[in-house]
This record gives C-alpha cells, sequence and structure tokens, in this order.
C-alpha cells in the first residue's frame, strides 16, 4: 500500500499534531520548563500520533537549535526570556540531529517494536547498551512501540532500567492497551492518553495536504473520506493517497464507486464463503494483502449486509436499488435469499464490534478474522448451545443423585450458574478471563504470591470490594500483608477499570495431604509454616 502522502505529511512539529490539545499542553509546559519526565507512556488507539509525537519528543531533547533542555537552571532562566522573542520553533527540523531523525539515520534514537522483541534477551541487551553515552546527541531516546507485548520477564527487567535509568537517556513508551500495561511500570511513568482525532480535526489535515498536492476532490467527497477513515489520520491519508492515484476530479459518487465497486463481487463472493470458515479466511486475507485495509473491508462487508437487511425488509426496491446497476442489486437479492433477518442483525452486531476492537487492535486484522470466524459459526453456535443445556441437565441431576461434598457443590455451581446480579458476574467472569493475565503480572514479584492465587476462589464482587476465597489460613496471612494486598487491588482495579480492594475469608475446604502440592514454590519459611498449620493444626497454636 502507498505510504507516500503519510510519510510525507507525518506531523513534525507539536503544532502540526492534529487534536491531542492536552498531550501537547503537557509535553510543551514540562519542555519550557525543563521538567520533562524520563520516562513517558502513550496510551491511545492505532493512528492517534503516538509514534509521530515520540519522534517529535525526540527531537526537542536533540534539536541543536534548543537552548532550553539540559542547561542548568540559572541558564536556563535567562534563555527562557530571550527564547520569547526570538520565538525558535523546537524542534527546528532543519538542524542536522532533526533531519537524521526525521530520515531515520539518527544513532541516539532506538525505536523498538515490542511485537517483534517481546523477549528478556532484547531487553537485557538494551539495559546493556543503555549505559553507553549517547554518539552524538545529548540524549538517547529509547521508542518502544505495543509495550504491552513485552513478556513478564521482559516487563521486570525494564523496570529495573525505568527505576534508575542513565540521565542521558529518554523512555517514550507506547501503548493501544493500556489496561495491559502492569501497575509497577505505570507508577514509574508519565502517562500520557491519546485521543482519535475528531472528523472537523481530520478534515483540516487532509485539506492540508490537498491544497499542497493540488489535488482535484470537492468538499462533500473530502468529508466522505474524514469520515471513513474513522479519527485516523493515517487510515485517511492513506485513503487520499490512493484516491489521488486515480488522477481524476473526485467526487462523492466516484469515491463510492470506486471505494466499492473493486470490493463488490469480492465481499459477495466473501458471505458465500461463510459456510467454511477456512475459506472465509483465506478470502478475508487475499483482499488484505491486495492492500485493501481492515477497517474498510470491515466497513464494507457491514454495508452489505445493511443492503441485505433492507431487501428483506421489502425496502430494496426503494433504498437499495438505486445506488447499484442492476446486475449487482440482482447479486444482492440472491444473496439476501441465504440469510434470516436474525443472522443478519447478529452479523451486523458481530461487525460493529469488530469495529470498535480494531482501533485498539495490535494485529489490524485479528478483530475481523475472529468476527469472520464467529459470523461463520453462528449456525453450529445455536445447535451447541441446546447441547449445553442437555448437558448441564444432566450435571444437575449427577449432582443430586450421587451427593458430591458441599465445598465442591458450591465450586460447580459459581461456574454453572451466573451469581444473582448481573454486573457482579460479568466482574467475576472478566477476572476469570484475565486471571493468566493476574498471575504473569504477579510472578516476577513474588512467586509464592502467584502460586497461591492459583487456588484461590472468587465469590463475590460488589461495587468495591472483591470477595476472595481461600482454603488455609496461613493463604489469608499472605494475601493480607500489605505489600501483597497492593499488589493484587492494583492489579484488579485496573482489569474492571475503578478503585477495588480485596476481602479474604477462609473457606471450608477439607484439609487434605495432597493440598501442600499448590505450595510448592512457597519459600521456605511459608513451606514450614503451611506444613505445621496443616498436619499438627491441633497441637501448634
Ligand atoms: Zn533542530
Amino acid at each position: 500500500m502507498s505510504n507516500a502522502f503519510y510519510l510525507k505529511y507525518r506531523p513534525q512539529t507539536l503544532e502540526q499534531l492534529i487534536g491531542q490539545e492536552t498531550v501537547k499542553k503537557t509535553i510543551l509546559s514540562s519542555f519550557q520548563n525543563n521538567k520533562l519526565s524520563h520516562a513517558y507512556l502513550f496510551v491511545g488507539p492505532r493512528g492517534s500520533g503516538k509514534t509521530s509525537t515520540a519522534r517529535i519528543l525526540a527531537k526537542m531533547v536533540n534539536c541543536e537549535k534548543s537552548t532550553v533542555y539540559g542547561l542548568p537552571s540559572t541558564a536556563k532562566q535567562a534563555e527562557v526570556g530571550s527564547r520569547k522573542s526570538e520565538d525558535i520553533t523546537i524542534p527546528c527540523n532543519k538542524c542536522k540531529t532533526c533531519i537524521s531523525i526525521t530520515d531515520g539515520s539518527n544513532m541516539d534514537l532506538i525505536e523498538i517494536d515490542a511485537a517483534s522483541n517481546r523477549g528478556i534477551d532484547d531487553i537485557r541487551s538494551l539495559r546493556e547498551k543503555i549505559k553507553l553515552a549517547p554518539t552524538a546527541s545529548k540524549k538517547k531516546v529509547y521508542i518502544i512501540d505495543e509495550v504491552h507485548m513485552l513478556t513478564t520477564e521482559a516487563f521486570n527487567a525494564l523496570l529495573k532500567t525505568l527505576e534508575e535509568p542513565p540521565s542521558h537517556v529518554l523512555f517514550i513508551l507506547a501503548t493501544t492497551e493500556g489496561a495491559k500495561i502492569p501497575q509497577t511500570i505505570l507508577s514509574r511513568v508519565q502517562k500520557l492518553d491519546f485521543k482519535l482525532a475528531t472528523q472537523g480535526e481530520l478534515l483540516e489535515a487532509l485539506e492540508r495536504i490537498v491544497k499542497a498536492e493540488t489535488i482535484d476532490i470537492d468538499k462533500e467527497a473530502l468529508t466522505f473520506l474524514a469520515k471513513r477513515a474513522d479519527g485516523s489520520f493515517r487510515d485517511g491519508v492513506k485513503l487520499l493517497d490512493q484516491i489521488a492515484a486515480m488522477g481524476e476530479k473526485i467526487t462523492t459518487k466516484s469515491l463510492e464507486q470506486n471505494l466499492k465497486s473493486g470490493e463488490f463481487q469480492n465481499i459477495l463472493n466473501l458471505i458465500k464463503d461463510f459456510n467454511d470458515s477456512a475459506l472465509a479466511l483465506l478470502n478475508i486475507n487475499r483482499q488484505l494483502e491486495s492492500g485493501i485495509d481492515a477497517k474498510a473491508l470491515t466497513l464494507s462487508l457491514m454495508d452489505i449486509f445493511r443492503n441485505l437487511l433492507l431487501i428483506k425488509n421489502g425496502v430494496g426496491e426503494a433504498l437499495v436499488s438505486p445506488n447499484f446497476t442492476s446486475d449487482k442489486y440482482q447479486d444482492l437479492i440472491k444473496a439476501s435469499g441465504n440469510f434470516t433477518n436474525q443472522k443478519i442483525t447478529s452479523n451486523l452486531d458481530i461487525l460493529q464490534k469488530a469495529l470498535e476492537k480494531l482501533k485498539f487492535a495490535s494485529i489490524p486484522q485479528l478483530p475481523l478474522e475472529l468476527a469472520v470466524v464467529e459470523m461463520c459459526s453462528l449456525e453450529q453456535t445455536i445447535d451447541d448451545r441446546k447441547l449445553k443445556v442437555v448437558v448441564e441437565d444432566s450435571k444437575i441431576e449427577n449432582r443430586e443423585e450421587i451427593n458430591i461434598p458441599s465445598s465442591i457443590v458450591k465450586d460447580l455451581s459459581s461456574t454453572i450458574y451466573p451469581p444473582p446480579s448481573s454486573s457482579d458476574s460479568s466482574d467475576i467472569s472478566k477476572l476469570k478471563e484475565k486471571w493468566t493475565f493476574v498471575l504473569e503480572t504477579i510472578r516476577p514479584f513474588n512467586f509464592s504470591l502467584e502460586a497461591l492465587l492459583r487456588s484461590i476462589n472468587i465469590t463475590e464482587c460488589t461495587q468495591n470490594k472483591v470477595l476472595i476465597e481461600v482454603p488455609y489460613s496461613f493463604h489469608q496471612r499472605i494475601l493480607e500483608a500489605p505489600k501483597n494486598r497492593d499488589l493484587l487491588e492494583s492489579i484488579i482495579s485496573d482489569i474492571l477499570g475503578r478503585n477495588m480492594g480485596i476481602l479474604v475469608s477462609l473457606g471450608n475446604r477439607p484439609v487434605r495431604a495432597d493440598d501442600i502440592a499448590n505450595i510448592e514454590v512457597a519459600e521456605d519459611d511459608e513451606i514450614i509454616r503451611a506444613a505445621a498449620e496443616i498436619f499438627n493444626s491441633d497441637t501448634v497454636n
């Protein structure tokens, strides 16, 4: 796919950055007051300008015209005064350092894509190199993109560097998934939130390019493009690039035809492939490889299903037919025969969700692929659901017949039957779903706590408390230790998106010798205490 316009019009100063007023203000005032943090975390959806801002910041600290950053505070005071009258824009984008950052040849700007360098060895080698002074610039700048993809061990190694970074280093971490960043990292960085551009802001940016490149496009068509880009500067510019290459006067009508016509037959084939998920996945990957982006493809699929829905409900002649040639309209009518109203609305639901997820996806086609698999299995799901009910019925019968001990029934019932309040149950299932993430986050800090958390039971979740049931009182003591409690509470709060505390209670699980396996990785003294508690609970105390 062509990237020419995107690279050419990528913002090179904070002023050129679209939207992001808070981010701009924060960076600018810290910069002017010589109070930049040594580590930033940029959080926001794809295409919101995180990487561009990171490179601008790298230029700001290293620009040869910058007299503010890095000077002793007395000199800084004098400089601030004189700088105002000279009014130099920093970065200047003209000095050797600025240019070397723009063209990617600067040795002191190190960009790491955590999605492909996510291991402990990558971070270890980074830690080695970090000690060396910058070769030609004032600061070594490390940009770690998609930082949430780092393994737990790599996070842990990075943490040590973030704790005591050499003074010549600036870290800029970027992620689409803020919720996946461990609290321990968050507490050592300054977090800045990026938002998608509004349609107006995007339109303004596209207009700038249209003027500079003298592209023949009317305002209505440009608005259509801005809408299609859905807040992403990158997507908008790429679309404009694609359209401009056609070289003719661009109107909404020609835009609609050109963005659609190439895809129409492919999309129709795709929905015919829905009875075979392998075929459907191959189909979308073929289309993505040919340069259509995942968002455009998702929108086209939604568009087709919307048309099928209108046809199904008897307004095809009035609302669909005028937008298509008669051949295409007949194809649509034929396709509508394969879908029920219910199936079409379910598919639209699935696609709508995929579109939302797309904004934050680190693998851009993944939400669409998942949606396609889900749509392909739609019919199957209905059969599965019937089956599940039968299985659960038989489970209930069994339970009454063989009289399983009440403690186990309690476990079973919490998984089979949803708890009474709906928000409660969705919180619990959210936590259960993310429990592996909780364990992975805790492991590097505290092995025994992680091991313990493998055998707990979450019984209730209120507005601000998670009730955790543990089998032994020493488990309760470990969990209630302030350090452990803080760690667990911060992770749970992150997952649920609100301030949560934990309440630990003892479950009435029978004492059995093999349960000691659960604590095999606990520290020595804890094992001894645990053993004492389990085996001599009557004699100790
Ligand atoms: Zn410069």
